[in-house]
């Protein structure tokens, strides 16, 4: 048995020859359109404009939204949003490309669930179509996993609310037309917080970008101000106090990407490990003739299996509408353990190599740590899944 990156896929008896069409279309997509590039514009800070009419054109943009504005729901399940993260991984993207090309995967679901249905009919298909782009934003200056105690203030005033603070770490934000956005609109705690979407255009909208970082470098992250943005009470989403729930009801996809993209991610290090260990030699024979270096990669899989066997079992509760929050909380701590470890074993195997750019695994030891920060970090995780287990 090798141990490539598709060998290394434990069967799963849930994928059906649909699923696996999905996947062919979309790696020859990857292929042919963003793995030539990838290196070059992540060097840049951003993926050229024309790729979202791109990933339009194929159904990427589309997976999991209502047809009525554009988008592809019939036969949609979890399996293949998985599939998008696993192949977009491939190309050796710890959720770089993922965080820009698909950060409306986060910053849509609250207009297209929450939203009035004008607001629906002027967003929706716009992003859908690859036109215009939303991104989300929670996380501000003062913290990110304190969700219920966030400061910027929405205060209404007569069909307008005055929106006022900043929110930081906000991927995709430097091209975004709109922001769904947490606010404050009324006492402390989870329930005086409400979500409105804010089109980025409005006078007193302004945005920073934070371009030294440490992964990432094409996702366009940016610090976002709100300078007394008068913005059209019509874009409130849910009700005025129901913002947490809005906020909670997207975690549990965007957890669910992330999980599968840094499962491929231990993967790409994996295969990457066992090419480099079978041709290299020292001391007279190849790595993978040395003991510990062997050992390395059978724990490496190990690693890989369990994440990948905990990952059947949670995406066949949530298809089934049964999904255990503490679990799935738990699952990214797993994968995100499994990725650092085969990040860590990969470069170790690697040597000098690992150390150039270009490497895939160089690219995601660096990107470790926002998978195990961003989307909940693994301390904020184990609280969730304790408390989900009666703690
Ligand atoms: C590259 C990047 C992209 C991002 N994109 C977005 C985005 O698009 N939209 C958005 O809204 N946010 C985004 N984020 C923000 C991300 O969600 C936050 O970084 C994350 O929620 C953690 O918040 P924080 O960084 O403020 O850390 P803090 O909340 O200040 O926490 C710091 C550390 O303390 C730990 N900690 C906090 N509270 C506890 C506790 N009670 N018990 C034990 N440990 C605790 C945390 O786990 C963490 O390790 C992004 C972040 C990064 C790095």
């Amino acid at each position: 048995m090798s141990l490539t990156f598709d060998s290394a896929r434990l069967p799963n008896p849930d994928l059906t020859p649909e699923h696996e069409e999905w996947r062919t279309q979309l790696r020859k997509f990857v292929d042919a359109e963003i793995a030539p590039y990838f290196d070059d514009w992540d060097e840049a800070g951003g993926l050229p404009p024309e790729l979202w009419k791109k990933a339009a054109d194929i159904g990427l943009l589309q997976l999991g939204f209502d047809e009525k504005y554009g988008g592809i729901s019939e036969g949609i399940d979890v399996y293949y949003s998985m599939i998008v993260n696993e192949e977009l991984a491939r190309v050796g993207s710890g959720g770089g490309i993922a965080s820009s090309l698909l950060i409306h995967g986060i910053g849509l679901p609250p207009v297209a669930n929450f939203a009035k249905e004008e607001i629906k009919q002027e967003i929706v298909p716009a992003v859908l179509s690859g036109e215009k782009r939303i991104c989300l934003g929670i996380t501000e200056p003062s913290g990110g996993s304190d969700v219920a105690n966030i400061k910027t203030t929405a205060v209404r005033d007569g069909e307008y609310y005055i929106v006022n603070g900043s929110k930081t770490f906000i991927s995709g934000a430097m091209s975004a037309n709109w922001i769904s956005t947490a606010v404050r609109t009324g006492g402390e705690g989870a329930s005086g917080i409400s979500m409105i979407t804010i089109p980025m255009d409005l006078e007193g909208v302004s945005r920073t970008a934070l371009d030294k970082k440490q992964g990432w470098w094409v996702s366009e992250t940016a610090t976002v101000y709100f300078d007394n943005v008068r913005v059209p009470a019509k874009y409130l989403l849910a009700q005025e106090g129901m913002g947490f729930l809005v906020i909670m009801n997207n975690f549990n996809g965007e957890r669910m990407a992330m999980i599968s993209c840094m499962e491929a991610c231990a993967r790409v290090c994996l295969e990457e490990a066992v090419n480099w260990a079978k041709e290299r030699k020292t001391f007279g024979k190849p790595l993978s003739k040395h003991q510990v270096i062997r050992h390395k990669i059978a724990q490496m899989k190990q690693k890989i299996n369990a994440t990948q066997g905990y990952m059947q079992i949670v995406s066949r509760a949530i298809v089934a509408n049964k999904a255990n929050f503490g679990d799935l909380a738990n699952l990214k701590v797993q994968a995100s353990e499994t990725m650092e470890f085969c990040a860590r074993e990969a470069s170790q195997i690697l040597g000098g190599a690992c150390y150039l750019r270009g490497s895939k695994v160089e690219r995601i030891y660096r990107e470790v740590r926002v998978n195990a920060i961003g989307g909940g970090s693994e301390e904020i995780m184990r609280e969730l899944a304790a408390s989900q287990y009666g703690l």
